[in-house]
């Protein structure tokens, strides 16, 4: 059922139930972070491998205290300057964590989500909520109450519409050596933006045997039609002759017999709206049974690497 009726939600998460919930930055498949089987339920829907630790929800910063402990100077700074906010940090857990949350790791990943829903919901219940993005495992994450029902109408039973996601796509992580800041992914908050505050940080480099950020595995976020990622998208129109072709392009439109569906991010070329809009062209142009979609390729700075690497990550063969 997809309801705005934040009483429901919060009876199904007492259960100890899952609900799909609204954030700004995507949906969460979401339950009590402190019951081992809501959160074998999440990772059951999703089909999650149980090695892909899971962000903790919180309602406030004070909130924090319930799950990490030896919390970094820059990791108070960050989190009184983006909260609620795109901004997940990975910090030491405590002993309330359960290993299912953080896939055995001594960190767990945590949040303030900006959505007044959700924080009305989080402020009405007695626990922190575990929420991945509610996406099966690898596929496109949803940014809208109906992209949930798409995936999971046969398998959970309340969907809390908040509307259409307002960053469209996940949020920053970063993690600490000591207090040295570590990105682990880019988000909806950029990289320049988190420098501001704390100066230089460090990107993690992953590899996919032992993926310290699951969303960096280099497959993620996935349509099922192949999608290639180009600077040059009339040269490689020209080289898929009489295929069903879907566009996905940053500003300008192009004119071509072979393109079936095209979606412009951002007629203005604003990054902030082309996130927005991301995950949904990329869901409609799933659905039009082409046998190929190009995307362009964003210039690489700001809000623009996090739109790079959610499509290289969905244009990756394996
Ligand atoms: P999702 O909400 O589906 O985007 O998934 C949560 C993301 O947070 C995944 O990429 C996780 O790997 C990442 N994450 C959660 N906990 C940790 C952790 N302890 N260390 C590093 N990354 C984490
Ligand atoms: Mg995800």
């Amino acid at each position: 059922m997809i309801t705005k009726n934040i009483n429901i939600a919060i009876d199904t998460l007492n259960n100890n139930d899952v609900v799909a919930i609204p954030t700004e930055t995507v949906y969460g498949l979401a339950g009590n972070a402190f019951s081992e089987s809501a959160l074998n339920k999440i990772f059951a829907v999703k089909k999650r491998p149980l090695f892909n630790p899971l962000i903790v929800h919180i309602k406030s910063i004070e909130q924090l205290e319930s799950i990490a402990i030896e919390i970094p100077e820059n990791a108070i700074k960050l989190a009184k300057y983006f909260w609620p906010g795109p901004l997940t940090l990975i910090l030491k857990k405590n002993s309330a964590v359960s290993n299912l949350v953080t896939a055995g790791k001594p960190t767990v990943a945590v949040r303030v989500p900006n959505h007044p829903l959700t924080l009305s919901l989080l402020d009405s219940l007695q626990f922190p909520l575990a929420a991945p993005s509610a996406n099966p495992f690898g596929s496109i994450s949803p940014t809208s109450a109906k992209h949930d029902l798409n995936y999971f109408e046969k398998t959970i039973d309340v969907i809390l519409d908040g509307g259409d996601c307002e960053n469209g796509v996940e949020s920053t992580i970063i993690g600490f050596e000591d207090n040295e800041p570590i990105l682990y992914r880019h988000g909806s908050i950029s990289i320049e933006e988190i420098e501001l505050k704390i100066g230089k940080v460090k990107i993690h480099t992953n590899n996919n045997s032992n993926p310290n950020a699951p969303g960096m595995l280099s497959r993620h976020y996935s349509p099922s039609t192949s999608i290639y990622l180009t600077n040059n998208v009339t040269e490689i129109i020209n080289s898929f002759y009489e295929k069903k072709i879907g566009l996905l392009m940053f500003k300008n439109k192009v004119i071509a017999d072979e393109i079936i569906h095209q979606e412009i991010l951002s007629e203005n070329g604003d990054m902030k709206v082309a996130a927005q809009n991301l995950y949904a062209a990329l869901h409609r142009l799933d659905n039009c049974n082409l046998d190929v979609i190009i995307a362009e390729k964003f210039p690489d700075k700001g809000l623009g690497k996090t739109i790079n690497d959610r499509l290289e990550r969905a244009a990756k063969k394996s």
